[in-house]
C-alpha cells in the first residue's frame, strides 16, 4: 500500500510567540535518544504494516534543519531498510534560514532530500521580532541563494500574512521580495491565534493588535493576485507553485491517501484506523525503549478519514476525484454529501460537477471551507 512518511522532529532553537506546535527547546543529549527512539519507532511500525511503500518523505516539527546530519542518516537507513521506499521518491524538509548553511543543506542533499522548505514567514525586521523568529532577511535570502547553487529539484517557502500591526503595504512588500526570488513553491499561511501561545496572550492583554478581518480577507486576495501574475498556479487554497512543483506528500495526503506519523504528537492513518503518539518527548523516549509505541488514539476511522478528505480536496483547484474517493474508501461519494446542499450549489454556480470529480468555481474556490461543511453529511 502507497504511503507518504511523515516525521515529527520536537526541537526548536527558540519559541515563537504565535506558535502552538508540539516542541522543546534544543539539547544535545536529549536529541540522540530521540533518535534512538525514533529508530526503534520505525522498525516496529514497519511490522506492523508490512508491504507499505513509501512514497514521500516529509520532515516537520519543530525545527528539523537543527537536527544532526549523522543521526538523520542512521534513522534513514533503518527507514530504506524496514520498508519499501519509491525510486523517486519526494523527500522534504522543513528549514529554518537561521538554521542552513551551505554545507548543511549539501549534506541533506547526499542524504536523499529532494525539497527543502524554508520556513521565512516575512522580510520585515521589525514583525520577524515581534513574533520571536531567529532569522533576518539576510539569512532568508543566503538560504534561498544556497538552495538554488545546489540544484535541489525542488524547493518551497512558507509566508505568513496577517502578522501584528501588519498594513497591506507591508505585505505588498513582503510579495515583491519573494516574488523576485522566484521560488517554485510558496505556501501562503494566515497567522492565526491560537490559545495558550505568547501571542494569545498579548493580544488579550492589548499589548499587541492584530489586523482586522476584513484587512486580512484583503491580504489574501493581494497575495493570491501577486502569484497568480507572477505565473504560479494556484492548486491548493493556500498552496502557489511553478508547473510540477506541487508538493506531492501534501497532494497525496489532502486527497484521503494513508500516511504514516513519527514522532511525539505525529499522528497516522492507515488500514482505515488512526493513531496519534504522546505530546511529551521524555514518555515516547521511555516507552520506546520497552520497545511500545506511546499511542494515545488507536481507534476506526474510515468515515471521519472520508469526510477529512471531502473538505481537503475541495480546496485543491482540481477538487475531489469520485473515482479514487471509492477506491480509497469503499463508498460512493454521494453517500457522504447533503443532495440538498449539492444542487442549491450547484445552481448558485459555486460547485462544478465534471470529468469525475467535484470542483469549486472560481467563485467558489475562496469559500472552499464554508462549502464544504454544507456540503458534508
Ligand atoms: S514556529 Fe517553528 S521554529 Fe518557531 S517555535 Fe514553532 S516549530 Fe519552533
Amino acid at each position: 500500500m502507497p504511503a507518504g512518511l511523515y516525521l515529527h522532529y520536537p526541537f526548536c532553537p527558540y519559541l515563537c510567540s504565535y506558535c502552538d506546535y508540539f516542541k522543546s527547546l534544543y539539547n544535545k543529549s536529549d536529541e540522540k535518544d530521540f533518535f534512538e527512539a525514533l529508530t526503534t519507532e520505525t522498525q516496529l511500525v514497519a511490522e506492523e504494516f508490512p508491504n507499505t511503500k513509501i512514497e514521500t518523505i516529509f520532515i516537520g516539527g519543530g525545527t528539523p534543519s537543527l537536527a544532526k546530519i549523522d543521526l538523520l542518516e542512521y534513522w534513514l537507513k533503518t527507514v530504506r531498510e524496514s520498508f519499501d521506499v519509491a525510486d523517486d521518491i519526494e523527500f522534504s524538509i522543513e528549514c529554518n534560514p537561521d538554521s542552513v548553511s551551505q554545507e548543511y543543506l549539501a549534506a541533506l542533499k547526499d542524504l536523499g532530500v529532494t525539497r527543502p522548505n524554508f520556513g521565512i514567514q516575512t522580510f520585515d525586521p521589525d514583525l520577524l521580532k515581534q513574533i520571536g523568529r531567529g532569522h533576518t532577511p539576510h539569512q532568508i535570502q543566503e538560504a534561498i541563494y544556497f538552495a538554488n547553487v545546489l540544484w535541489f529539484k525542488s524547493y518551497g517557502v512558507d509566508l505568513l500574512f496577517g502578522l501584528p500591526r501588519q498594513t497591506s503595504a507591508m505585505l505588498k512588500k513582503d510579495l515583491s521580495q519573494l516574488v523576485d526570488l522566484a521560488p517554485p513553491h510558496i505556501s501562503f499561511y494566515q497567522l492565526t491565534l491560537e490559545e495558550g501561545t505568547q501571542l494569545y496572550a498579548d493580544v488579550n492583554s492589548g499589548k499587541v493588535v492584530m489586523p482586522d478581518d476584513s484587512l486580512v480577507s484583503a491580504m489574501f486576495r493581494i497575495g493570491c493576485d501577486k502569484f497568480l501574475s507572477a505565473g504560479y498556479e494556484h492548486y491548493e487554497i493556500a498552496s502557489f507553485a511553478r508547473e510540477g512543483q506541487e508538493c506531492r506528500h501534501s497532494l497525496n495526503y489532502w486527497q484521503g491517501e494513508e500516511s504514516i506519523g513519527l514522532g511525539p504528537s505525529a499522528h497516522s492513518y492507515l488500514n482505515g484506523r488512526r493513531f496519534a503518539n504522546e505530546e511529551s518527548i521524555s514518555e515516547y523516549i521511555e516507552s520506546l525503549k520497552q520497545n511500545k509505541i506511546p499511542r494515545i488514539l488507536n481507534e476506526p476511522a474510515l468515515l471521519d478519514r472520508a469526510d477529512e478528505t471531502i473538505i481537503s480536496s475541495l480546496r485543491l483547484r482540481d477538487g475531489l476525484k469520485r473515482k479514487k474517493f471509492e477506491q480509497l474508501f469503499g463508498l460512493p461519494l454521494d453517500e457522504r454529501i447533503d443532495n440538498k446542499e449539492y444542487e442549491k450549489l450547484m445552481e448558485a454556480g459555486l460547485l462544478l460537477d465534471d470529468k469525475g470529480s467535484l470542483r469549486l468555481s472560481d467563485e467558489g474556490f475562496y469559500l472552499a471551507d464554508e462549502i464544504a461543511l454544507r456540503l458534508l453529511k
